[in-house]
């Protein structure tokens, strides 16, 4: 439904030409919830302006439903545009008009008939949860009320696609929560795609079914969520997860770094394991059978789009034979097995 076919942009400016997205190859489908992640400066908000048509690419072409956006008149961008909704990190809303005005205001843009934009600016302001609010001016409402203005706005024109830019960024993590949990209710109910930009892993890990990495202006590894998850590849990603995972810590490398001290000879291995299979006894077993102490250094269940995914990072005490059998063990249960050195 999204295409992005050898998308390159470059800027010029006084100080010369900048490759701010590189080369970039990339299908979002219909439907889906897609996630960008990088750090700042890796092209994320540039890609988002290309794919809503505000800027266009120095090379390549972004498909709309097989449409082509660099191949049509600015009247027919203008019709496309109207089918992508767009929110922001800072809501970007008009601080004079209530929320029902904020939420009527593109209508009006579109020129649609006052009954019917009033009668379509309170359904969603009910969809969004802010029933009750509508005489309510944005100063009055908090951060994530703001948020949900800006989607009740963005869904105004039925959008096919709805882009998130850094949504989430400034709000607490509770409301985050929250607010991610009604862009999740909206891909469900309305089956309107989301591709959203963001510097959060963990927005990543919870709302999107697929996950493209940017660093310097390119694609680095591009997966199923929870294939990333498991086996990140790029030292991006891999330190994006970690992050997540929390598995960088001052607390997890404290307890490393003392336990490695007491116990040089000691494996620390992290297991990842999916949903049910936290239903096994798994540490026991492996511990019984092998001989092997387990130390318990760090764990934690975090939710994904899909299932819960739960980490725990052990140290495993015994002989180079024991500790070698555990391993064996452990690879034969449906979860992820690695030997982590935390020397780097
Ligand atoms: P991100 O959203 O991942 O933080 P951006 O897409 O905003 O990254 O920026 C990528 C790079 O492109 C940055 O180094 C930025 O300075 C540069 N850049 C973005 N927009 C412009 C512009 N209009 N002119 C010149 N350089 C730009």
């Amino acid at each position: 439904m999204i295409t992005l076919k050898g998308i390159k942009k470059t800027y010029e400016s006084k100080a010369g030409r900048f490759e701010a997205v590189k080369e970039v190859d990339l299908t979002i489908n219909k439907g889906e919830i897609f996630g960008f992640v990088g750090y700042s400066g890796a092209g994320k908000s540039t890609l988002l302006r290309l794919i809503n048509g505000l800027e266009s690419p120095t090379e390549g072409t972004v498909e709309l439903d097989d449409k082509v956006l660099s191949e049509l008149n600015k009247k027919a961008i203008r019709k496309e545009r109207q089918s992508i909704g767009m929110i922001f990190q800072h809501f970007n809303l008009l601080w004079s008009r209530t929320v029902l005005e904020n939420v009527v205001f593109p209508l009006e843009i579109a020129k649609v008939e006052k009954a019917t934009r009033i009668k379509k600016a309170k359904e969603l302001i009910q969809l969004v949860g802010l029933s009750g609010k509508e005489s309510a001016y944005p100063a009055q409402l908090s951060g994530g009320e703001k948020q949900r203005v800006g989607i009740a706005r963005a869904l105004a024109n039925d959008p096919k696609v709805l882009l998130s830019d850094e949504a989430t960024s400034a709000l607490d993590p509770q409301t985050t929560d929250e607010v991610l949990e009604l862009l999740e209710k909206i891909n469900r109910e309305l089956n309107v795609t989301i591709v959203l930009i963001t510097h959060e892993m963990e927005v990543v890990r919870k709302i999107c079914q697929r996950v493209a990495v940017m660093d310097s202006g390119v694609i680095v590894e591009e997966g199923p969520v929870l294939d990333v998850f498991k086996h990140p590849k790029h030292p991006v990603t891999q330190r994006f997860v970690k992050q997540d995972l929390e598995m960088d810590s001052k607390e997890t490398l404290a307890a490393l770094k003392e336990l490695q001290a007491l116990y040089p000879d000691g494996d620390i291995v992290q297991l990842m394991f999916e949903g049910r299979s936290a239903n096994t006894p798994i540490i026991t077993q492996v511990s019984r059978e092998t001989g092997v102490d387990i130390n318990i250094i760090q764990g934690s269940i975090q939710s994904t789009h899909e299932v819960p995914m739960g980490t725990l990072v052990v140290q495993l005490l015994g002989t180079k034979d024991e500790r070698q059998a555990a391993l064996n063990l452990l690879a034969t249960y449906p979860i992820e097995v690695e030997v982590i050195d935390y020397a780097d």
